[in-house]
């Protein structure tokens, strides 16, 4: 069996780990690209979410490679990502392409099944075993969060363009090729030394704090936000993410055993707004807007794939939560046919206007509203 898997931001690390944990043969598919896209795009319905699309990509990639064989996680609740597996097996099928499909679904009603299909998947390996690739990939992911935290808070104070930048693709690669708890510890120790290291400019004034919030997927894949976090960070922007990859798996697979309370926080800071689970993450999408201008950023951006339901959901609320806490949003859609230089220039026009509104707040000609808590 060679095993394959979607690739999601910075996830196939903590895959990888845990597969070959396991002693499963794995490949992992070439970064995505354009011609991901391209070749995804193909195959798939043209009002299918982006990241069906490139996940789609992805599979015929690892298949040019010989994978035969697909891990990915199932879904739940009122979206179409609980369809996805079968919906990509069938287009994989009509291709000619056999792909076996191996569904992890989201532990409803017990984290034995969900261990279970781990188990099955593999293949005669002891309970033991399997507990100690799952924790070997967790803490692979949380050191890479880490880092990544570090790094957004950087790349807006960097003195020299790019150095950050240069240290982060080093540090992920130290984190990916680490095998042991010994050499994960020494590659976080070696990324925070070298980021602490990094010379920074000496004003703060002028930065600013964006949160960005939104569908998970376009939030942790750069492909699909046109690394947005990168050119924020170059317009001396420091960006906090919504939900980080290990809070979602948390959440997601883990029924929140890590003891990651964030969404329970963002849920309830959603309640004036939105009140109930509309699918993926709309309800958190609101809920971060409010958590964001609690703790005083300067913005938040909405990101999302062209036809998502839930983030379709929150779009709708959203004017209402902005105009009740005076916290400028902007929404980006994303499809295959995004363009760069348009979706920069929205960037450029969003944060030009929340260093206006900063420098009247200072000069205090901005009076600021109560909003609701
Ligand atoms: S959350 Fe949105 S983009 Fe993701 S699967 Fe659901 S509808 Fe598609």
């Amino acid at each position: 069996m060679k095993i394959t898997f979607p690739h999601m931001g910075n996830m196939y690390i903590c895959v990888r780990a845990l597969l070959e944990y396991l002693d499963l043969d794995v490949v992992v598919p070439p970064p995505t690209s354009k011609r991901t896209l391209t070749l995804g795009t193909a195959v798939a319905p043209e009002f299918a979410c982006l990241p069906l699309k490139i996940n789609l990509g992805n599979f015929i990639e690892a298949r040019e490679l010989g994978a035969d064989t697909v891990i990915m996680a199932g879904g739940r609740g009122p979206c179409r990502f609980g369809y996805y597996a079968q919906i990509e097996k069938g287009i994989l099928e009509d291709l000619g392409m056999e792909l076996k499909m191996l569904v992890i679904e989201p532990p409803q009603k017990s984290v034995r099944e969900f261990l279970q299909e781990i188990k099955d998947t593999a293949g005669g390996k002891s309970w033991w075993t399997i507990i100690r690739a799952i924790r070997f990939g967790w803490e692979k992911i949380k050191a890479v969060d880490e880092i990544e935290k570090e790094v957004m808070r950087l790349r807006a104070r960097e003195e020299k363009t790019g150095v950050v930048d240069a240290v982060y693709r080093e540090a992920l690669q130290a984190v990916d090729r680490a095998g042991s708890y010994e050499e994960l510890k020494g590659a976080v120790r070696e990324a925070k030394e070298r980021l602490a290291a990094v010379p920074l400019r000496k004003e703060e004034d002028d930065i600013l704090r964006i949160g960005i919030t939104g569908e998970i997927y376009t939030l942790l894949e750069p492909f699909a936000n046109l690394d947005i976090e990168r050119k924020l960070g170059r317009m001396g922007v420091e960006v906090e993410r919504s939900i980080m990859l290990s809070e979602w798996i948390d959440e997601h697979l883990f029924l929140g055993l890590a003891r990651h309370n964030h969404g329970h926080e963002t849920k309830r800071a959603a309640r004036p707004y939105i009140n109930h689970f509309v699918g993926g993450h709309g309800q958190e999408t609101l809920g971060s807007v409010n958590r964001y201008w609690q703790q005083g950023f300067d913005g938040v951006i909405q990101l999302m794939p062209f036809t998502c339901m839930p983030e379709i959901v929150a779009q709708s609320v959203l004017p209402r939560a902005r105009e009740e806490l005076d916290m400028p949003v902007l929404t980006l859609i994303v499809d295959e046919h995004t363009g760069e230089a348009g979706f920069i220039t929205r960037l450029e026009a969003f944060v030009d206007l929340l260093r206006h509104r900063k420098e009247r707040k200072r000069e205090g000609k901005l009076v600021v509203p109560v909003g609701r808590a």
